[in-house]
């Protein structure tokens, strides 16, 4: 086992890039520390394979490095890379049993017979696949093959790191929460570098010690999910992670103060002058969000309830604000203010966080 380390990386899937749209990657560096858990999150086509790809070996990346520990591994193919791959659909062998499945990466290695015996067992055991060892593949449900290609990217003890490209695809929504809340189990028994694929927050948040959130080819935080939900470093992260996401509104900055729609939001610390053509805009969370006696005046537009909280739909003008209620606390009628709590409202310029 190693760390991962990628070095100023790019890539291109066009012969001659010319423009930023031409980067399916733009340029990045990220460190995966050893043993680590990671989710990879970010939506459909923001470049999370292309990144996986690169890791294992498939893609060669147009410029920059990857580095396993002391190596670098850049042009090594994939085969020399020691890395299980676990992918959206279930890859087994339908003629053969449960048992064989499991074992074969290890006998394909040479692993001695009692040693795969005991990893096997111990693997399906984890998986609750116990049971069903000597049954042929073939007649499994999509759930139960998917078991087994997860068992098999686990049953190797010698991996640099086991990357799951959305695992859970197949899997039936109620089984969905057993199977992650076991990956996360097995990462904490077998310590090897996972790396988790999604574009699904829960999938990521429950997952992950740290959440690398992608946007656009480009990484745009890395973080636990506390940090992403208590400082996102980027707008995307902010309306990305969190239902509903961070509420993201136009900002004007007079000495130091931070302005929506003409009305004053405190900030903990003076908003710095800030040169050029920026977009200025504040970020908070519906979670900081609540009535108060005074601040930016308020219509209730809407309100929806969401089980323990009810979520508020407030306009000012032309925006809409949202904010979370609890269930059980009276809402004001018609006309209202609202306030901002200033340890939770960030300033963000071009999308991203001003320190
Ligand atoms: P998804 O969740 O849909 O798989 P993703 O986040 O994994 O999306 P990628 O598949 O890495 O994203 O794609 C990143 C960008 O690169 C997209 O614009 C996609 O169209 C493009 N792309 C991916 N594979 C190729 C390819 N083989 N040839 C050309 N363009 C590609």
């Amino acid at each position: 086992m190693s760390e991962i380390s990628l070095r100023d990386l790019r890539h291109s899937y066009v012969a001659n890039p010319t423009t930023d749209a031409d980067w399916a990657l733009k340029t990045m560096s990220v460190d995966w520390s050893d043993g680590g858990a990671y989710a990879l999150l970010g939506p459909s086509g923001c470049g999370k394979t292309t990144l996986l790809n690169i890791i294992s070996g498939l893609i060669t990346p147009t410029t920059g490095e990857v580095w396993f520990g002391e190596r670098e591994v850049t042009d090594m193919p994939p085969d020399q890379r020691n890395i299980a791959q676990v992918f959206q659909f279930p890859v087994v062998y339908d003629t053969m049993t449960v048992y064989e499945n499991l074992s074969f990466p290890l006998r394909n290695r040479g692993i001695a017979a009692p040693e795969v015996d005991r990893r096997v067992r111990e693997i399906a055991a984890m998986l609750d696949l116990g049971e069903m060892l000597s049954r042929r593949a073939a007649g499994l449900t999509a759930d139960g093959k998917q078991k087994i290609s997860l068992g098999r990217g686990l049953v190797r003890e010698d991996v640099n790191v086991i990357m799951f490209d959305e695992p859970l695809t197949v899997i039936d929504p109620h089984l969905k929460w057993v199977l992650r809340s076991k990956l996360k189990e097995l990462h904490q028994k077998i310590g090897v570098t996972m790396i988790y694929v999604t574009h699904d927050q829960t999938e990521a948040l429950t997952f992950a010690d740290q959440v690398v959130v992608m946007h656009e080819g480009t990484v745009v935080q890395i973080g636990t999910p506390v940090e992403l939900f208590e400082r996102p470093r980027h707008t995307f992260v902010g309306h990305f992670i969190g239902s509903p996401g961070m509420n993201v509104l136009p900002c004007a900055v007079e000495n130091g103060q931070a302005l929506f729609a003409g009305q004053p939001v405190p900030t903990v610390h003076p908003v710095a002058h800030r040169d050029g053509d920026e977009t200025l805009e504040i970020g908070v969370r519906p979670e900081f969000v609540s009535f108060a006696p005074e601040g930016i005046p308020v219509e209730i537009a809407a309100v929806s309830d969401a089980g323990r909280y009810r979520i508020v739909d407030a306009r000012h003008h032309e925006h809409v604000i949202k904010l979370l209620v609890p269930e059980g606390e009276a809402l004001p009628a018609g006309s209202a203010h609202i306030a901002f709590d200033p340890g939770h409202t960030q300033i963000y310029a071009d999308g991203w966080m001003v320190d």
